[in-house]
């Protein structure tokens, strides 16, 4: 696989690396969504920078924390698109591999209720493999703090938990939510999860309580567990306390990416030395901040944006 370097920074102290999905996410307003077989004219074509592991790395660098991004995107505009809106935050990039197949794409209708229906072609997100974390490794040693989500193959997550330094923390959010293999489970500490992916991962067991998913979530083997509740906040467990953490009070106006950057601002915490309910009460206001603007990266605060927007 052409494996050309996307630009070299050179850090050695990481609070966060981000291992990872960078996606173009291509956005058209229709009257109404397609039928089967059917065209239907929309709106201009709307660009924006996405993908989990691309939204949590932009989170957190633009709330000051020393990040880098380990993903896949193509030798393509859109990668180059992904690339930049990473430098600007202030992401280092050193190492995003760049080739082997198109940067991974959404192509997203939206109809004017908000209803929307997405296609995910993943292209270079499914191609980051195994071998590059392997090659990766000199990058995980520097890191305090690595997270990770599964727009990747869940080989490569696990190959990232198996190359991690004693010390280094680990915190996955299971989206999309898939079994998890034991050794994954139990290197994650947190495991983050939404209501949708708790209940996914429970099965029909689950129970209808935040405290009783936690509980079952935690007998699976993760170190420590959140579960993040929309506007009500998040409950985080870690063995013996679960705790609720309210989310402060703002006018909503679009919740997309808020989990991404919720995560991305409790795992850089954690590395701080934060303990996980005080890592939480500072990743709520992120959560919180991010969905009184719209979009995905351009929603996420800045350190003197999140004093304003969510005291
Ligand atoms: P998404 O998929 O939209 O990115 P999610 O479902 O993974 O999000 P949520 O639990 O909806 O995750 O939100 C993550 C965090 O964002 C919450 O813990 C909370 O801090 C904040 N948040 C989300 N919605 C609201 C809201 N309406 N008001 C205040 N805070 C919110």
């Amino acid at each position: 696989m052409n494996d050309n370097n996307a630009g070299s920074t050179g850090d050695t102290d990481l609070e966060l690396l981000v291992v990872g999905s960078a996606n173009a996410d291509l956005v058209v307003g229709v009257e109404r969504r397609p039928a089967p077989g059917e065209t239907v004219l929309g709106s201009d074509l709307a660009v924006h920078p996405g993908g989990k592991g691309g939204n949590q790395a932009v989170a957190a660098a633009r709330l000051g924390a020393r990040t880098a991004l380990l993903a896949r995107v193509g030798d393509d505009a859109h990668g180059t698109l992904l690339l930049d809106a990473q430098r600007a935050a202030g992401v280092d990039t050193a190492g995003v591999l760049v080739g082997g197949a198109p940067t991974g794409v959404a192509l997203i209708t939206v109809d004017p209720s908000g209803d929307n229906s997405i296609v995910v072609s993943p292209g270079a997100n499914a191609r980051l493999s195994p071998e590059d974390i392997r090659a990766s490794s000199g990058l995980l040693a520097a890191a305090r703090v690595v997270s990770s989500q599964l727009e990747i193959p869940l080989d490569t997550v696990a190959e990232v938990v198996r190359t991690l330094r004693p010390g280094t923390r680990f915190v996955l959010n299971p989206s999309p939510p898939a079994p998890l293999p034991t050794e994954v489970l139990a290197a994650c500490d947190p495991l983050v999860v939404n209501e949708h992916e708790a209940r996914v991962i429970l099965g029909e067991d689950a129970g209808d309580a935040p405290e009783e998913w936690a509980r079952g979530l935690l007998a699976l083997g993760p170190r420590s567990v959140v579960i993040t509740l929309g506007s009500a906040g998040a409950l985080t467990a870690d063995g013996s306390d679960a705790v609720r953490v309210p989310s402060p009070k703002v006018d909503a106006v679009d919740t997309t990416g808020a989990g991404d950057a919720f995560t991305a601002a409790l795992g850089w915490r954690l590395g701080l030395g934060e303990d996980l309910a005080t890592a939480a009460a500072y990743a709520v206001r992120v959560g919180a901040a991010a969905v009184t603007r719209k979009g995905a990266q351009g929603s996420y605060p800045t350190a003197s944006e999140l004093a304003e927007a969510a005291p």
